[in-house]
């Protein structure tokens, strides 16, 4: 058994509120440059809604993602080899900047030269506003836009003329760093690559020759294309931030902390294996299994073998994104449909359960009650399906009923009442367990949100940090600061 670690994500629906601050200080960070204005490699959408850019999840249309062929062989849906070169001067598949939207500034001068009138001056826009990254946001035109929603379009009429009166809510996507990246085997330079020390995907700048095919090969439109440079351009996890140990800048600034980031351990010879599987509700137990339990001694001894060090192998023990997967059962992985085994995994929003049983009058934190509603609720569990679990409900399902029973219980709790054993149980818990992941999910400290082993730094580095030679010229040497998550 060869044993590889991979940087991972898993994000609390439940939680993001909506305010952006990710994609913000995402974008100050990375994408405040010329040529890449309308890139966000973290961005925030509303759910229904037609996402950014404009309808990525209808791969009829896009062609991203690996499908499999009559044979059971996995291909890129873009097509063989000679199907893309022979589209590289003319992709029809590739997003135009009006899918993405046309990014715009304002007049700014008119504040200070406009003459003197009664009325105030204002910045108009240089251009005409007809769209953006967020423009659906908090279903901003309601049933008239989301109706385009490439997944709410697969659902049944009843839930399309009900959704607005039956939910919302907000899916923060950044890249996926796939197990199986079909951005990777997209490139006809070889310019994306997946780092083996922690599974990153990144660009080699250098490399690339403008080619654009990683744009239309990612399913999750995530990669861009930096069109001063001429050099595509994606999330790279904030990997020098993780080099040090530290989260990446949308989750240390993510105002509703429900970021995880932990180190998976998983076995390379069976991605493909995974990613092959003929049934799509089965891809996520497929996923689940190329992933491996650093508790095992078997694949502890393997890892060692394989080159991994103790710290990160204590790191991925005590991974939360390993717990939320694994132990708590709660994260499921973005369109596995897409076959690239996504990296950045999610728990699905209960709180819409919540108050539509609390709208009906009913106690909506009564674990009777919100198991019937998670089974009988007008919120179609079948769009949550169709985002995180090709569309088999039964997982999504199992994942509500223990958020529901979670709060049924802790409430017991905090009103000082015995804690009730039958409430764990009912969802294949025990008390102790659930109280854990009500911490992880509630009250959990940074370090225990984002468990980051040090990445290997080369002797050079650290001689530098330990001072150097120029010192005794006379030169002033500030100490390198000390970094820590907080
Ligand atoms: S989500 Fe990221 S790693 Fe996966 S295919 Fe897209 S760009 Fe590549
Ligand atoms: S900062 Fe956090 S809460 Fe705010 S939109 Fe981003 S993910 Fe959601």
């Amino acid at each position: 058994m060869r044993v590889l670690a991979q940087m991972a994500m898993v994000m609390n629906l439940d939680k993001c509120i909506g305010c952006h601050t990710c994609s913000v200080t995402c974008k100050q960070a990375w994408t405040n440059r010329g040529g890449v204005e309308y890139a966000w490699f973290n961005n925030v959408e509303t759910r229904p809604g037609q996402g950014y850019p404009r309808t990525y999840q209808d791969q009829q249309r896009w062609r991203g993602g690996w499908a499999l062929n009559r044979r059971g062989r996995l291909k890129l849906r873009s097509g063989g080899r000679l199907r893309r070169l022979l589209s590289l001067f003319s992709n029809p598949h590739l997003p135009k900047l009006s899918d993405y939207y046309e990014p715009w500034t304002y007049d700014y001068q008119n504040l200070i030269t406009a003459p003197a009138g009664d009325d105030l001056p204002t910045a108009k826009p240089t251009a005409p506003i007809v769209w953006s990254a967020n423009w659906d946001d908090s279903l901003g035109g309601g049933p008239e836009l989301a109706q385009h929603d490439p997944v709410l379009k697969t659902m049944s009429e009843r839930v399309r003329l009900e959704f607005e009166q039956a939910f919302m809510f907000y899916l923060p996507r950044i890249c996926e760093h796939c197990l199986n990246p079909s951005c990777v085997a997209a490139c006809p330079s070889g310019a994306i690559y997946k780092r083996t020390e922690d599974g990153i995907v990144l660009v080699d700048s250098d490399t690339c020759r403008s080619w654009r095919m990683c744009v239309s090969g990612c399913p999750y439109k995530k990669i861009f294309l930096n069109h001063q440079t001429g050099k595509a351009e994606k999330c790279t996890f904030c990997f020098p931030r993780i080099e040090l140990g530290m989260p990446t800048v949308c989750a240390q600034t993510c105002v509703g902390r429900l970021r995880y980031i932990g180190i998976v351990l998983y076995d390379p010879d069976r991605v493909l294996e995974a990613a092959s599987v003929r049934d799509e509700h089965s891809l996520i137990e497929a996923q689940k299994r190329v992933l491996l339990d650093p508790r095992d001694p078997s694949v502890v001894e393997a890892a060692l073998a394989s080159g991994i060090s103790e710290e990160w192998l204590e790191a991925a023990r005590r991974s939360p994104v390993y717990s939320l997967i694994f132990d708590y059962g709660l994260a499921l992985p973005l369109h596995p449909e897409y076959r690239t085994l996504p990296m950045v995994w999610y728990i699905p929003p209960l709180s819409p359960v919540v108050d539509a049983v609390r709208d009906t009058g009913f106690d909506g934190e009564d674990a009777e009650n919100l198991f019937a509603a998670v089974d009988s609720l007008r919120i179609p569990i079948g769009y949550l399906a169709s985002l995180f679990t090709a569309g088999d409900p039964a997982p999504v399902r199992d994942v509500l009923r223990k958020l529901a029973a979670m709060r049924a219980f802790m409430r017991d709790i905090t009103l000082g009442r015995e804690p009730d054993e039958s409430i764990p149980a009912s969802v294949g818990m025990t008390g102790e367990l659930m109280y854990d992941m009500y911490r992880l999910l509630a009250i959990a400290k940074a370090e225990d949100r984002y468990v980051i082993p040090h990445a290997h730094r080369e002797p050079t580095t650290e001689a530098f940090n330990d001072g150097c030679s120029v010192q005794d010229s006379g030169r002033v040497m500030l100490p390198m600061p000390k970094v820590r998550a907080s």
